[in-house]
């Protein structure tokens, strides 16, 4: 049995050059963090969201966070690639039986869309996306302030609520790598609000949950963000060749819940130097995104989109 306790959190690695929407990319790339943490990334060329998405090794099961933009399995094989993790996992930490959970940080398209994958996958319980059923499988009693533990054997996560940029959105505290996975809620990129109530008062106490814990990387579900601050990739960019890397500080996580104030009272697009706040649906702003993409594929500056012959 591995203890997750000792030590903890352990170093792991992050030296990694992110796939970006090269031609000839894997369809999903694979970075081992530690031997029993995984990060995987969909390649812009399968989809322009180009989500990361997160295996976490225990004694008795694993959880996948996220399921990537893409259903198909031959053009986005989650399914494979995660059989096959496990495979080698068990294969250096062999166990009679050994459960996978798939579940979300939280419901949106771009991280359910390879749910189908798992369907009749033996030992595999996928939670389904909606807020009832999340909240029903980590056992929340008082959502979203309720901080609930989910022991994968030995690795105890901690997730709590964060709705506001989605009803079932979650924050994950796993204490063996400091890794605080904040899906859409926090990352380097344009940080939709849809709820803008709860989005603060979620931010208020994310930013106490990780003051209070070793947290050592603040890690989302995208990169927007060039390493110009305060300048995006527009919607829909499939090739990021100067984005800046995933993992976020807890000071930025701060500084996330600062603008959220700053912002709270004025609807619209506020930009800061790591992060874009969209307060409401902005729908000027998104016609501006969508012109800038269009603009980029017409004078390639976006060179991944695939050209129509
Ligand atoms: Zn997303």
């Amino acid at each position: 049995m591995i203890d997750f306790a000792a030590g903890a959190p352990v170093p792991g690695r992050l030296d990694v050059r992110w796939q970006h929407g090269d031609a000839g990319e894997q369809a999903i790339q694979i970075h081992a963090y530690d031997p029993h943490t995984y990060v995987l990334r969909q390649s812009k060329l399968t989809s322009y969201e180009a989500p990361f998405i997160y295996l976490l090794f225990g004694n008795d099961r694993a959880i996948l966070f996220d399921t990537g933009a893409t259903a198909d399995p031959v053009a986005f094989p989650l399914r494979a690639t995660v059989d096959e993790l496990i495979e080698s996992w068990l294969a250096a930490n062999p166990r009679e039986r050994y459960q996978l959970v798939v579940a979300h940080t939280h419901g949106h398209g771009d991280h359910v869309a390879g749910d189908g994958q798992f369907a009749g996958r033996p030992d595999t319980v996928v939670v389904p996306r909606e807020a009832e059923a999340v909240l029903d499988f980590f056992g929340f009693s008082d959502w979203p302030a309720e901080v609930v533990g989910y022991d994968l054997g030995g690795r105890v996560l901690e997730v709590t609520g964060i709705p506001g940029h989605h009803p079932a959105s979650i924050a994950v505290y796993d204490p063996w790598t400091g890794f605080l996975l904040t899906g859409d809620t926090v990352y380097p990129g344009r940080l939709y609000v849809f709820d803008y109530t709860a989005f603060s008062a979620s931010l208020e106490r994310l930013a106490e949950f990780a003051a209070a814990r070793p947290v050592t990387h603040v890690m989302g579900c995208h990169i927007e963000m060039s390493r110009t601050p305060g300048r995006d990739y527009p919607v829909g960019t499939r090739h990021q060749p100067d984005e800046p890397p995933p993992q976020m500080t807890v000071a930025q996580l701060i500084a996330v819940r600062d603008a959220a104030r700053l912002a709270a009272a004025s609807p619209g697009v506020h930009v800061f130097d790591d992060f874009i706040i969209y307060h409401g649906p902005c729908r000027a702003a998104m016609a501006g995104q969508l012109a800038r993409a269009q603009w980029n594929r017409l004078t390639g500056r976006d060179r991944c989109v695939p050209v129509r012959r």
